[in-house]
Order: C-alpha cells, then sequence, then structure tokens
C-alpha cells in the first residue's frame, strides 16, 4: 500500500520538527527573499532532510502540519534594522 501524499507531507514535516529538536539542522532565511520567518518545504517528500526554506510569500499554502519557524536574525541584520 503507498501511502497518500497528504500522509507522506505530515510524516516530513514531523521529521522536520524532531531534526529540529535535535539540533540537526536549524530554520535558515527564505531562500527567494530572505526573510525570517520560513516553512519546510520538502520538494520532494522521499528526502524529507532535503529543506528548502521559504516564506508565506513564496509557500502560500503550507502543507499539512507545517509549522512557521522563525529564522535567527544574523549578526549583519543588527546593523541593517537599527
Ligand atoms: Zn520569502
Amino acid at each position: 500500500m503507498t501511502p497518500s501524499v497528504s500522509t507522506m507531507t505530515r510524516l516530513a514535516q514531523k521529521s522536520v520538527k524532531r531534526g529540529m529538536n535535535l539540533k540537526i539542522f536549524k530554520p535558515e532565511r527564505c531562500l527567494a527573499c530572505g526573510a525570517n520567518d520560513v516553512f519546510a518545504h520538502q520538494p520532494d517528500l522521499n528526502r524529507p532532510l532535503a529543506i528548502k526554506w521559504l516564506c508565506a510569500r513564496y509557500e502560500p499554502v503550507p502543507p499539512p502540519g507545517a509549522v512557521c519557524y522563525h529564522a535567527a536574525p544574523t549578526p549583519a541584520d543588527a546593523g541593517a534594522d537599527q
């Protein structure tokens, strides 16, 4: 039996959370625009850890179970924002 896409997506998102808890990876800024609020976009559900970080602008319909993460600001931000 082949799991449905939404089941696969949910499992894939779960593995993101697990990886995050284990500190295997951390949220990065949006690939497209550099925003800090990002979703873990998984283009290939068979490789759930091959993540592309995209903000809501580029991932307008987050997959089921997706969580919006906040990328840590870089030292460059501190200078730019203030
Ligand atoms: Zn973006």
